[in-house]
């Protein structure tokens, strides 16, 4: 997260087919080569013509979105909260999910959601009910608190004022070879593919 101008595509973690049969190979391809490229490619033509923001990183250009040139506001809104989100996707899953939270993410769900169970249904929803495309997010805020928050198309949360520990993509791009319009099973499919161990090292 340290990088700055101008940024390439993370490779993958895995193997384009390691997360079948919850998400096929032909989804990570189109998502990761041609979807998230092409966000890396719209960030750079973006930041191009302003060799004032090359030593920036992607955290602060989106922490400071109000402050950049007026003619790039949105773009790197759009495009470096694509390149932020889906750096941040394909990391954290995994082929050997643990299924479940681990260390002390684990304890801190259950305090605050009373089970994994409730959590995942919190989670679910706001995941379901993120109308159009956009992402669903368990995020930390600066007292410690978990919270589950949704955004509308790249938006990161709020400002990245909060830290994020886990985000799901409903863009149909996301689900739609596999799963067409059946997004609930995408999402509960997904739940096997967390890599918690690495949620819960950015927890700690
Ligand atoms: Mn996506």
């Amino acid at each position: 997260m340290n990088k700055t101008y101008p940024f390439t595509l993370e490779k993958l973690p895995y193997d384009y087919n390691a997360l079948e049969p919850y998400i096929d190979a032909a989804t990570m391809h189109y998502h990761h080569d041609k979807h998230h490229q092409a966000y890396v490619n719209n960030l750079n033509n973006a930041l191009e013509n302003h060799p004032e923001l090359h030593d920036k990183t992607l955290e602060y250009l989106l922490k400071n979105l109000n402050t950049l040139p007026s003619d790039v506001q949105t773009k790197i809104k759009n495009n470096g909260g694509g390149v932020y989100n889906h750096n941040l996707f394909f990391d954290l899953m995994t082929p050997s999910s643990p299924k479940k939270p681990v260390g002390k993410l684990a304890k801190a769900i259950d305090e605050k959601y009373g089970s994994f169970d409730n959590f995942k249904e919190t989670f679910k929803k706001a995941a379901m009910d993120r109308f159009g495309s956009g992402w669903a997010w368990l995020v930390v805020d600066q007292n410690n608190e978990l919270m589950i928050v949704s955004t509308p198309n790249q938006d990161v949360p709020l400002q990245l004022s909060v830290k994020p520990l886990l985000l799901i993509d409903v863009w149909e791009h996301a689900y739609y070879l596999n799963y067409q319009n059946r997004r609930a099973d995408y999402i509960e499919n997904f739940f096997n593919v967390i890599d918690w161990q690495k949620v819960n090292d950015l927890y700690e």
